[in-house]
């Protein structure tokens, strides 16, 4: 049997063709690139937004670094302040309890005067001041001329003068008359024993004690310290060499604003007014004074280190982000183009497989061990047998055992590689019809990945009635019509094949020519059909007396018939001669104008050759056969004449 298969993996196609309703997944079409594009982006996104998160968890772990910075240099600022002012105040009671006891009369002044300068022993102090009610100056530690000098202008004397208010006070931050630098105040009012004004006893502050102190602590390059009165007045603050901050009036700023709602101490972001960067800072209002102090850093010399790693650190990220990504975008590109490529592919068989499967041509393709791994479903009608039953059978089963040769030979030249296709008829085994004729056309097919030979394709087709036709045209071209026998031209090609045989085996070949006597006559005196007829009697005779398979009975032409005897002798060809002669004498067909019997008789030449002595060609076994026949005729028909041993032409019979 010769069935061949396609291709035994798209087996589980064959669906495709019967079923039109084909799944988009069957044809190879999933959404898998749409998951693997979605799963790249997910992962690219979830490593973004982790390394987002972690970094703004590390800026935000920084702030709260810094703030308890802040909080801690609030801490120590506010207690100096404290501190400071603390001694302010004892030295301010002092000197107003000892003025409002001995009175500010000259002896009095003239002794505080020399008592002040102990007084100012802390550096924190910058000056001692006593003034009277009329705002003259009394005594100070100062060494200037202070006659005629008078401070009744001043904002702290005119408070004192008009409040009967004992507590001290601090002033806004004012220029020194004394020294021309920026003061804080803190004074106290004098009162006469019967509680009227007396003066005023004041102490003043450099700023610039409290920035020298603050430049101790590290604020960071942006950052800085403030001193401030609870009215929001700035009364120090480092970084301000110019002094132009001091004095500044930032009641007016948000921390201020709604001051009396906030709590006593917190940290504090803002923008500062006053150089516009953007700072955390922590405030601390005094407990015992109406001062607050503010320490803060920038907010971008907090980060600035974080920045700097957290930049570095994304780079690192968003390359493996972007590597990640170009990876996927690859393999989901590879993807959708290999799913392009197996729609392609499944689509383009499925045509084939189409074709296969609705040709009435079986096509089938065999693997190099001769095992069908696929048949088209035109077997049924080309073999008898359902593809199922095939499937996995010897290709060669069925094959007729003469063919079997030569279509195993094509088949191994195939394999072998010695030849591309091959065709060939031969006879195959039908499951009910017996014995069919096939055509088979073959081709190698190559594998896709090693291109080397892994199968045939073969497509068969039921040559049967073909077969008949053309064996019918070939006994019609052998045939004469008229009696059956062989024609003429059938005759000469079986002359001479066995004349060859002969000459190649040493055997005898014997040839009778056979002519029906006056039969011109016979026709004229009974016409052509009785003619025909007689003929046809006379092919009879010759079919009956040639016995042997290798015989040939054949009409040479008109109303002559020659008998070709392989492998005869001169005795057995006179017997066969005679043997005819006889029949048709003893047919007794009537003939009036044949003078001798009034039958239809023949006369028979013949002749027996060695061929293997004689190098000539068949030619001369006709003639010798002939002049046998002419010999019978001349002397007096319806005889057998033998020419004996033939020998080469022209040479005389004997
Ligand atoms: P002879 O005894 O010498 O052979 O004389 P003959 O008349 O048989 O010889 P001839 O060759 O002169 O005549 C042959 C005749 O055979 C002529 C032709 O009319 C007849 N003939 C040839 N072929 C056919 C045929 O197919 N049918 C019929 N009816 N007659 C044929
Ligand atoms: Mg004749
Ligand atoms: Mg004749």
């Amino acid at each position: 049997m010769l069935q061949w298969a396609v291709k035994a993996k798209v087996r589980g196609l064959h669906r495709i063709g019967a079923n039109p309703m084909v799944t988009s997944r069957e044809l190879g079409k999933t959404r898998l690139p749409l998951w693997a594009a979605g799963f790249v982006a997910l992962i690219c996104v979830t490593i973004l937004g982790l390394s987002v998160w972690r970094e703004w968890e590390t800026r935000d772990a920084e702030l709260r670094s810094a703030e308890i910075d802040v909080t801690n240099l609030a801490h120590s600022l506010i207690q100096h302040a404290d501190d400071t002012f603390e001694l302010t105040d004892t030295i301010l009671v002092g000197l107003v309890h000892r003025l409002e006891l001995d009175g500010t009369g000259p002896d009095t002044i003239t002794r505080l005067q020399a008592y002040l300068p102990t007084r100012k022993s802390s550096e924190r102090i910058r000056g001692i001041f006593v003034y009277d009610e009329t705002g003259r100056w009394l005594a100070t530690t100062e060494h200037v001329n202070f006659s005629g000098l008078n401070n009744s202008d001043r904002e702290y004397f005119r408070q004192h003068r008009d409040s009967p208010e004992k507590g001290t006070l601090i002033g806004r931050p004012i220029k020194s008359r004394a020294g021309g630098q920026w003061i804080i105040t803190a004074s106290r009012r004098i009162d006469h024993p019967d509680g009227s004004f007396a003066g005023v006893v004041l102490l003043t502050i450099d700023t610039a004690y409290f920035a020298k102190f603050y430049e101790r602590f590290d604020f960071g390059p942006n950052g800085s310290a403030s001193l401030l009165n609870n009215a929001g007045i700035m009364l120090a603050r480092t970084r301000d060499e110019s002094g132009s901050f001091v004095g500044r009036d930032l009641s007016n700023a948000p921390l201020f604003r709604d001051w009396e709602s906030r709590p006593a101490a917190a940290v504090y972001y803002f923008k500062s007014p006053l150089d516009g960067v953007q700072r955390l800072s922590y405030y601390q209002r005094s407990s015992h004074y109406p001062l607050m102090v503010l320490a803060s850093k920038s907010q971008d010399d907090v980060l600035a280190p974080w920045r700097h790693a957290a930049a570095a650190r994304m780079i690192f990220v968003l390359g493996l982000v972007l590597l990640i990504a170009m990876i996927g975008f690859y393999l989901v590109r590879q993807l959708s183009q290999r799913q392009r490529m197996a729609q392609v592919l499944v689509a383009k068989e499925a045509n084939f497989r189409l074709l296969a499967e609705q040709s009435s041509d079986m096509v089938t393709r065999i693997g190099l061990d001769n095992r069908l791994l696929y048949v088209s479903p035109a077997c049924v009608r080309i073999t008898g047998w359902p593809a199922e039953e095939l499937l996995g059978t010897s290709a060669l089963a069925g094959i007729h055992p003469d063919d079997m040769e030569r279509v195993e030979q094509a088949i191994a030249a195939l394999k072998n590689g010695e030849a591309e296709e091959a065709r060939f008829v031969y006879r195959q085994r039908h499951r009910d019809k017996g014995e069919i004729w096939a055509e088979a056309a073959l081709h190698v097919t190559l594998a896709s990945d090693t291109g080397e030979i892994d199968g045939v394709v073969a497509v068969m087709r039921d040559m049967t009635e073909q077969k008949d036709l053309q064996d019918k045209l070939a006994a019609l071209a052998t045939t004469d019509g008229l009696t059956g026998l062989a024609n003429r031209r059938a005759f000469d090609e079986r002359l001479a094949d066995e004349w060859a045989r002969a000459r190649r085996d040493g055997t005898q070949l014997s040839l009778l020519l056979i002519d029906v006597d006056h039969f011109k006559k016979f026709n004229d005196h009974y016409g052509h059909l009785a003619g025909d007829a007689c003929l046809r009697a006379l092919g009879r005779i010759l079919s009956t007396q040639a016995r042997r398979p290798a015989d040939l009975a054949a009409r040479y032409g008109g109303e002559e018939f020659a008998v070709l005897l392989p492998n005869t002798g001169s005795d057995g060809c006179a017997d066969v001669g005679e043997g005819v002669r006889q029949a048709l004498h003893d047919l007794a067909m009537p003939h009036a104008q044949n003078p001798a019997s009034r039958l239809v008789t023949a006369s028979v030449g013949a002749a027996t050759s060695f061929p293997s002595q004689i190098a000539t060609d068949c030619s001369t076994l006709i003639a010798a056969a002939d002049r046998a026949l002419y010999a019978a005729k001349d002397s007096g028909r319806d005889r057998l004449v033998m020419a004996g041993q033939v020998v080469p032409w022209p040479a005389k019979s004997a």
